[in-house]
Formats: C-alpha cells, sequence, structure tokens
C-alpha cells in the first residue's frame, strides 16, 4: 500500500520562491542566486514527504513560473517570435515566454495566461502553429530527478499528459484540430520516458485533469491511443484525474493499460464505486480522499470508513493520496502565529495534509491503534468544529430559510424602474462613469499599511482617506464625468475589504497560494455563518457624496464573488453560504440607499469563473448564483438604480443568466474584443443597460479620442443609446494618474460628441 500526494505547493512558507524571482527579474541576483533558493526549496519540500513517511516524493511538481508552461518548454513549443535556435531553452527564454522580458534576451510579447480548470491558478496557454514541431527542449525533468535521488529520495516525477497538455493550448495563425498533433509530440513524451527509465524511475504520474470534463468522442479514443503508445516505455504508469468525477470517461481510464489510476473522491464521492468495480486487476487504485485545494483538517475516522473496506478488497492496489496537487493550498499552518486557536484547530495546509496522509497510510498498515492517540485529536477537533458556536449562529441560518421568492425581486419589472430612474438621475445620454477604484498611489498604500500597524490613529487614517476621496472627486469634476465613484483607496483587495469586516471570516498571515507565476493570493477563510455586524461602506461613500451635487455610486462586492475567492467551509453546500453572504450585503446596499447613495454596483468579477467544468451541472450554479445576486440587489427601491460589473469577454453560453440578474445596468470588458462581445448582447435582445467598457485598463497605453468613438459607433449599431453608458473596461487602481486623467478625458470628449452627433 502507498501514500503519496500528487504535487507540492512550490512558494515556500514565506513566498521565498516570490521573492527570489522578483529579485532575479529586476537584476538584483544573478541566476545562480535564484537556482539556489529554488533547490532549497525542492529539497526541504522532498524532505517534508519523506518526513511524513510517503511512498515517493513527487518531482517536476516544482516551476519558476508554471508548470504548463515548463511542459512547454521541454516539448520544444516555443513560437519564433522568441527566436530561439533550437536545442535546450534555457531559463530566460522561459520567463520572456511567460511576461515578455527577461534579464536577457529581446523584449517579446508574453504569451496568453488562462485559469487551470475551475481553479484560481493561472498557467500560460501553450501556441500551436500550423508547422508545430516538438523536440525535447529542456533538461529541468531530468536535472530535478537526479537531485532528489541523490539527496536519497525515491521518485515519482509528474508530467502533464500529451492530451491535457494539447488540450489546454490554443491554434495559432489557422483554425486546425489541435488532435492532429497527437502523432507528432508522442515521440517526445516516449524519449522522455526512456530516458527516465535509464535513470532508475519506476513511476511516473501523468497528470490528466480532461478526464473530468465532457470529453468529444475523439478525444476519449485518442487518450486511449496515447497511453497504448507510452505503455511500451517499461515505466510503471499513474494517471492522475481530478477536481470531478470520470463519468462517461470511467470506461476510457479504467482500460488504459497502465499501473495505476487516482480519482478525486472529494469532489466526487458518488463516483468511488463504479471505478472499484470498473477497475482491472492490474490496476492500483490511488484515492484522493483528502481534501487538495481547501484548508479544512481531514476527518480521518470518516476517511479511514471509506478507505477500511476499500484495503480489504484491492489489498495492496490501494493508494492514499490527498483529490488533488496540494498546489492549491497554502504551505504550512504552523507559520499562523495570530490566528484563533480554536479556529486554527480546524485548518490543515499543505505541510499537515502530508501528516494526515501519513496518519492513515499508518491506520490501514498498522491498525488503528497504532496512531490511536492522533485520531482522537482529530475527531475532538472536527466535533469541536462542528458545535461550535462560533460557527453557528441560529439568526443567520433562520434569515436564509426564511427566504422567500419576493426578497429577489424588485418591485417593478426593468421598464418600468429604467423611466423613474431616468427622471431622477437626470443624466445625459451616453452617461460617462468609471467602474469604481482610481490608481492606488504608494501613499495610499503606506496610509493603509501604517494603520494596520497601529502607527497611525483612526482619526489621521480617516482623514488622509477623505483627502483621497475628496481630490478624487475633484477630478472627476474636472474631467466631466457624470456618474462619480469615490476611487476605493480605503480597499486593499475588493473581497478582503468586505471579509474582514463581516463576521464569519478569519484570515491569515501567510496562507498564500500561487495565483500566476510570482503573484501570491491570501484567500480569506469562511469559516462560519455569515453576517453583518455594521455597515461597511456608508460612511465612505456618504462622505464622497457631500462633496459632490453629481451622483455618487455606491461600490460593493457581490456574494459570489466574495465566495468565488475565498476558502469555502465544506461543512454545508455552497450555496447556503452564498446565500447568507447575499442577505449581508443587502443590508449595505439598503443602507446606502437609506444614506441617500441614488446608484450601487455590485460587482461580481467571478460570477462566471464559478461555472462547474461538467456542463450538466451549471444550471443548477447559475440558479443560485443568480438568486443570490437578485437577493442583494432587491432590498431597495425602484428609483434606485443597480449596477453590476463583469471582467471577462465570454458570455454567450450563459446570457440568459445575466439578463437573469436584472441589473438596471450591466458594464463588461469589451475594448480587446473590440465589442465583438456585444454581438452576445444584441443576439440575445439584451434589455437593460450595457456599458461595454471603450478602453483597456490593462495597458498603459493612452486611448485616442478617435479610437474611442470607433468603438463608441460599433457599440451603438447594436445597442440603442438610451441604454448605452461609457465607461473604462475594469478598475484602474493598477493604473498611474497622468495615463488614467488623459485616458478619461479622451473618453468623456468622445462621449460628449456622440451626444451632439448620433
Ligand atoms: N470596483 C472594482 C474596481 O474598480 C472592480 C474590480 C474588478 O472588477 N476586478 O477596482
Ligand atoms: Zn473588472
Amino acid at each position: 500500500m502507498k501514500a503519496h500526494i500528487l504535487g507540492f505547493p512550490r512558494i515556500g512558507i514565506k513566498r521565498e520562491l516570490k521573492k527570489a524571482v522578483e529579485a532575479y527579474w529586476h537584476g538584483k541576483t544573478q541566476r545562480e542566486d535564484l537556482e539556489q533558493t529554488a533547490k532549497a526549496l525542492r529539497a526541504r519540500h522532498w524532505q517534508l514527504q519523506q518526513d511524513a513517511g510517503l511512498d515517493f516524493v513527487t518531482v517536476n511538481d516544482f516551476s519558476y513560473y508554471d508548470h504548463v508552461l515548463d511542459m512547454s518548454v521541454t516539448l520544444g513549443v516555443i513560437p519564433a517570435r522568441y527566436e530561439h535556435q533550437g536545442g535546450n531553452a534555457d531559463l530566460d527564454t522561459m520567463f520572456r515566454m511567460a511576461r515578455g522580458r527577461a534579464p536577457s534576451g529581446k523584449d517579446t510579447i508574453a504569451g496568453e495566461m488562462t485559469k487551470w480548470f475551475d481553479t484560481n491558478y493561472h498557467y500560460i496557454v501553450p501556441e500551436f502553429y500550423p508547422d508545430q514541431g516538438f523536440s525535447l527542449s529542456s533538461t529541468k525533468l531530468f536535472d530535478e530527478v537526479t537531485e532528489a535521488q541523490q539527496a536519497g529520495h525515491k521518485v515519482k516525477p509528474v508530467l502533464i499528459s500529451p492530451l491535457t497538455y494539447l488540450w489546454l493550448g490554443k491554434t495559432k495563425k489557422a483554425d486546425f484540430d489541435k488532435l492532429s498533433l497527437l502523432e507528432q509530440v508522442l515521440p517526445v513524451y516516449r524519449e522522455i520516458l526512456q530516458k527516465l527509465k535509464a535513470q532508475g524511475v519506476e513511476w511516473v504520474q501523468f497528470d490528466e485533469p480532461i478526464l473530468a470534463l465532457d470529453l468529444p468522442t475523439e478525444w476519449q479514443a485518442a487518450i486511449e491511443q496515447a497511453y497504448a503508445s507510452l505503455a511500451q516505455s517499461g515505466v510503471n504508469i499513474l494517471v492522475a484525474s481530478y477536481f470531478g468525477a470520470l463519468e462517461d470517461n470511467l470506461q476510457v481510464a479504467t482500460r488504459l493499460p497502465v499501473q495505476a489510476l487516482h480519482i478525486d473522491i472529494v469532489r466526487a464521492p458518488e463516483q468511488l464505486q463504479n471505478v472499484v468495480d470498473a477497475l482491472p486487476e492490474t490496476m492500483a487504485l490511488s484515492v484522493g480522499v483528502t481534501n487538495g485545494r481547501n484548508i479544512w483538517k481531514a476527518d480521518l475516522n470518516q476517511c479511514l470508513a471509506i478507505l477500511e473496506p476499500l484495503k480489504q478488497q484491492l489489498g495492496d492496489r490501494l493508494w492514499v493520496s490527498a483529490s488533488c496537487s496540494l498546489l492549491h493550498s497554502p504551505v504550512d499552518l504552523d507559520a499562523e502565529k495570530r490566528m484563533n486557536p480554536a479556529i486554527k484547530a480546524w485548518l490543515a495546509f499543505a505541510t499537515q495534509k502530508l501528516r494526515e496522509l501519513q496518519l492513515l497510510k499508518s491506520a490501514l498498515v498498522d491498525g488503528h491503534d497504532s496512531v490511536a492517540k492522533s485520531l482522537e485529536i482529530n475527531q475532538r477537533d472536527n466535533d469541536a468544529r462542528r458545535n461550535s458556536t462560533l460557527i453557528h449562529k441560529p439568526e443567520v441560518k433562520q434569515r436564509v430559510e426564511g427566504i422567500t421568492p419576493a426578497l429577489a425581486q424588485r418591485q417593478s419589472a426593468y421598464d418600468k424602474r429604467a423611466e423613474l430612474q431616468k427622471q431622477h438621475l437626470d443624466l445625459p445620454l451616453f452617461p460617462t462613469t468609471t467602474i469604481g477604484s482610481f490608481p492606488q498611489t504608494g501613499d495610499i498604500r503606506k496610509t493603509r499599511r501604517d494603520f494596520k500597524k497601529h502607527l497611525i490613529s483612526r482619526e489621521d487614517y480617516t482623514r488622509q482617506m477623505q483627502n483621497e476621496i475628496k481630490s478624487v472627486v475633484a477630478k472627476q469634476h474636472e474631467l466631466g464625468l457624470d456618474v462619480l465613484v469615490h476611487g476605493e483607496p480605503e480597499r486593499n483587495d475588493m473581497v478582503e475589504y468586505f471579509g474582514e469586516q463581516l463576521d464569519g471570516f478569519v484570515f491569515s498571515q501567510n496562507g498564500w497560494v500561487q495565483s500566476y507565476g510570482s503573484r501570491c493570493v491570501k484567500p480569506p477563510i469562511i469559516f462560519g455563518d455569515v453576517s453583518r455586524p455594521s455597515p461597511m461602506t456608508v460612511d465612505w461613500i456618504t462622505y464622497a457624496q457631500q462633496q459632490t451635487d453629481k451622483v455618487m455610486k455606491g461600490m460593493l462586492t457581490g456574494p459570489v464573488t466574495v465566495l468565488q475567492w475565498s476558502f469555502v467551509r465544506d461543512d454545508q453546500p455552497r450555496e447556503q453560504t452564498c446565500l447568507q453572504l447575499a442577505l449581508a450585503i443587502r443590508d449595505e446596499v439598503v443602507d446606502l440607499e437609506k444614506a441617500g447613495i441614488q446608484i450601487i454596483q455590485i460587482d461580481e468579477a467571478a460570477f462566471r469563473e464559478g461555472l462547474p467544468l461538467r456542463q450538466k451541472e451549471w444550471q443548477t450554479y447559475l440558479d443560485w448564483a443568480v438568486k443570490s445576486f437578485r437577493i442583494t440587489a432587491s432590498g431597495v427601491e425602484d428609483v434606485t438604480q443597480i449596477h453590476t460589473h463583469m471582467c471577462y469577454s465570454e458570455f454567450n453560453d450563459i446570457m440568459p443568466a445575466i439578463a437573469d440578474m436584472d441589473a438596471d445596468v450591466i458594464t463588461i470588458e469589451t475594448s480587446r474584443s473590440q465589442m465583438e462581445l456585444l454581438d452576445a448582447f444584441e443576439d440575445f435582445a439584451y434589455p437593460n443597460e450595457i456599458g461595454p467598457g471603450v478602453y483597456d485598463i490593462h495597458s498603459p497605453r493612452v486611448p485616442k479620442k478617435d479610437e474611442i468613438m470607433t468603438l463608441l459607433h460599433k457599440a451603438h449599431e447594436r445597442i440603442p443609446a438610451e441604454r448605452l453608458w461609457v465607461n473604462p473596461d475594469c478598475g484602474l487602481k493598477t493604473r498611474g494618474w497622468s495615463e488614467t486623467e488623459a485616458a478619461l478625458q479622451n473618453m468623456v470628449d468622445a462621449a460628449k460628441t456622440m451626444r451632439e452627433t448620433v
């Protein structure tokens, strides 16, 4: 029987990798320094796995930037613009592919980045050209295998499988079938396996997360074809599925000529029996029984209740593991020195998850008695969590139970509301606004930091923030914007800001997870019933409103986005937690209205990324997500105008849900797609008002008035003038002031010209 993990976080307890990589990028250190840090991190992570008694250490889960990009480099999938001359690609070529720039080599456009399945990890999208070739172009994998072996470890290297790799890529220049590349990529994979075999490697893990997706039949067939070819290498293969059930890929997976299959029974517990029934006797089953992507302590007795009978049935063919790579977990709970100990006792980060696997293996192999004490403590902690008054607030649960359809319903339909709002707000055609944040200067960040560290008083802090708000309002006046914002200077992050003020949340000091490259995020932890002890934004927004006669837009983050960007409790359905959030934020909306705020924007930046991987589960998600938004938005009078904002550009498949949210105005990112996105809104005959972004805030480039006019004309071809707003793609907090003012001036001028000419 074996215990193992699919991967360990690479960033280090204190984000050592981030700091080392950035220092290298900025020329503060040499390549050797970076390599030293990386080596020390790998050594540490392997040692932790060894100390936990795991049967292998996982190798090649380390990456300086992204493991999908590493796979591209290994396979020689390096677009011509990087001018790679063949042979092994060097570190700087990889960094240029990741971010356009490295200490050596020409600046070049970086690869596109997108989300890794339904996680918040982003990978660099492989680019496939019509004449795409593949050739082994890196020794990273083999070097790390040697390094681990020399440290005395038994290794299990991990690779992205050929099919998952092709699935993740994009064709460029011509639209051709990516599957046609399989025949050419397989020889490189075979070469890799041969080399690993020569290094004495016995097991290789192929990550095959696409097994949890709705796959076209050609892809299912191609998976069989690929492993038939790889199986001849003489190295044992573990195929790893995760993030969902195998379902219609079950037959494919269990028929593969491989020696082991990993399944995720945290996300898809219901698949276990079917998989066991279909499993051939030649195959081991790695059961992902603890959660690799959340921070809760496993219930070990519950895990054992599942594993014991499997052990009877499968004997040594049973392996235990976490559901997926621990890449998505923070590194080490021991680094948390300030967390409430009662809550800390419920958590397990990656390092603690290794220990859980160790305990499970011991209990299975040597009997429960061998770890009785630890099992008892685990049980005690989980029982404490189940019954804790910190978590369970009867009044919150009752309020959710009392939700009626009326609570998710504005008083009147959009047409009627729109008329009332028009009279009340008295805005010109093509009204101009922004998405909320204004440039966050070093001063603002410092003030926030100082206040957090108690270096300045609350009065000082408030005064400085008010000064910032005042100046931002004055600037918007000068620019001639129609609907103003306060600029969000008090917010470090659009989710954290609200989480810190809501009950039911806790924050870690070091609970970082990699988001992309050197960027890490520290998601809030929703541990209990959510409620709002007091108003969260009202003082700032009313202060801002007092500085102007124009309409001030209040700014909130919506329930779905808060949920999506947090670690969410696993003791109740996500829907319940989302509804609790909805009620809490609804109260804030109502309080803003009471304070005289006439427009309130509820950002749902993460609405789309919550979509489940399997299409058949979409509707259930969309139903409760839309309901949550509507509950948040529906406590106000008809004259109060509700905006929402979403920043991504694929709406086609969820248009009915977007319309069903029934926001009076939706602002969206469109400028990079040249308004093509609006086709979806036009085809669907989207009934409410829309503000398609007219300039890309991700670039420091100032758009010319003409360019904005062109975009506005395009928008106007699709949306009638009475329902069209003028705004940037997203918030401006990452921009500098000079480009922001210039761009907004052009935007306001363009809107004015539209009014005169259309
Ligand atoms: N109101 C937020 C801001 O302007 C929206 C951010 C977002 O959509 N990601 O910063
Ligand atoms: Zn946005």
